[in-house]
């Protein structure tokens, strides 16, 4: 990237923090007991350890805001394989944290753990607690960081679990995840293609619940009156089809992590008629980095996959307002190769200024679009 164009991207990140709707620095800081004040490692290849989205890399990067999603590993991936279970032994300090204690509780540890990052330098970072406070930390030039928890199995059937998630600041709820949760029916979320995979038989199960349980809907409904913005990653096409019924336009929803089925036929990632069905409820599709979701074709590069997948969610809604980024950094994913972690994202911007696009058109990529959500389906 040459000196000009840095300046722009700069200037675009300053006037529209670049958002990242869905990353995972809290799963390191609490499962490695990181400093995520600390870069570790990033790396063309899969890596559990690579640290992806520590805060010196976000702010290398530009970063602006993060809503970092919180997940609890279930159960069952390392009951299902043994390579993960002693791995997890060997690598994790006293593993049996992990395990130990109610879901809910070790999500409270894992927020827990993520504010204790972030109460190291509190000049640099800070957690928001509404849409207001985001816009505020960022005038003050800090990092915003907004709770998100990817997963309903940690609410354990217990809906109360949401009141005590909305009061401590959480902002979206991915309702499912790998494993049927008694909530909303789950894709098979991981690549195929993954050396993991072929060595280990995890048992999914995708596809097997009911499409959206009398627990799910009661689920819906509390999201509403807390106030949290609802993740429709990871459930499959009929429960999201059950979802957007039960939703309707009533308020927005957001798919944070996915590609499209246009290059990449999968029931992982959404069809025209799902995307058009989002934008005219005012919600949005957050793209991930990730190539394996992205374009079947193009396994390694993720600049074009990801273009292609903006230029296609533009052209079927005939708006730039429906689009976020969400990478997936940290969350054992695979990234691009050419997107390794997020000191690189400014590449993204550029390719947009690149491929031409007005820049109020990316700033709304950015951010401006995950700000208008967070300003209409949070608080
Ligand atoms: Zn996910």
């Amino acid at each position: 990237m040459n000196t000009d164009v840095r300046a722009i991207v700069e200037r675009l990140h300053s006037e529209a923090p670049f958002t990242d709707v869905h990353v995972h620095p809290s799963m390191k800081a609490w499962m490695f007991g990181r400093n995520l004040w600390r870069h570790y490692c990033s790396g063309k290849a899969w890596n559990p350890f690579s640290s992806r989205s520590d805060f010196k890399t976000l702010t290398k990067g530009g970063v602006g805001t993060i809503w970092a999603a919180h997940y609890i590993p279930e159960r069952p991936l390392f009951d299902n394989c043994l390579l993960a279970k002693i791995a997890a032994a060997l690598l994790v300090p006293d593993s049996g944290r992990l395990f130990k204690g109610s879901l809910f509780q070790r999500l409270n540890e894992m927020m827990d753990a993520l504010e204790r990052e972030v109460g190291r330098k509190p000049d640099k970072v800070e957690v928001a607690k509404s849409a207001a406070d985001v816009r505020r930390i960022r005038g003050e030039g800090k990092i915003a960081i907004v709770h998100a928890v990817e997963g309903a199995h940690v609410l354990e059937g217990n809906i109360d679990n949401l009141d005590a998630l909305a009061r401590r600041g959480v902002a979206m709820l991915t309702l499912t995840h790998f494993y049927p949760n008694g909530l909303a029916a789950h894709v098979d979320g991981i690549p195929k293609d993954m050396f993991i995979r072929k060595l280990c038989d995890f048992k999914f199960g995708a596809g097997g619940s009911p499409s959206l349980s009398e627990f799910g809907r009661s689920v819906l409904r509390k999201l509403k009156a807390v106030r949290m913005l609802l993740d429709i990653s990871h459930c499959t096409p009929e429960a999201r089809e059950a979802i957007y019924k039960e939703v309707g336009r009533d308020r927005p929803i957001i798919a944070s992590h996915v590609g499209v089925k246009r290059y990449r036929d999968d029931p992982y990632n959404l069809s025209d008629e799902e995307i058009r069905l989002i934008a005219d409820g005012g919600g949005a599709v957050g793209v991930i980095f990730m190539s394996y979701w992205l374009d079947a074709a193009n396994p390694k590069n993720g600049l074009p996959a990801i273009w292609n997948t903006i230029e296609h969610l533009h052209s079927v809604t005939d708006s730039w307002d429906h689009i976020l980024l969400g990478t997936d950094f940290d969350g054992f994913t695979d990234p691009p190769d050419d997107l390794r972690d997020a000191s690189q994202v400014g590449k993204v911007t550029g390719m947009l200024l690149d491929r031409g696009l007005p820049e109020d058109a990316i700033k709304k990529i950015l951010g401006g679009n995950a700000q208008r959500l967070l300003e209409t389906g949070w608080r």
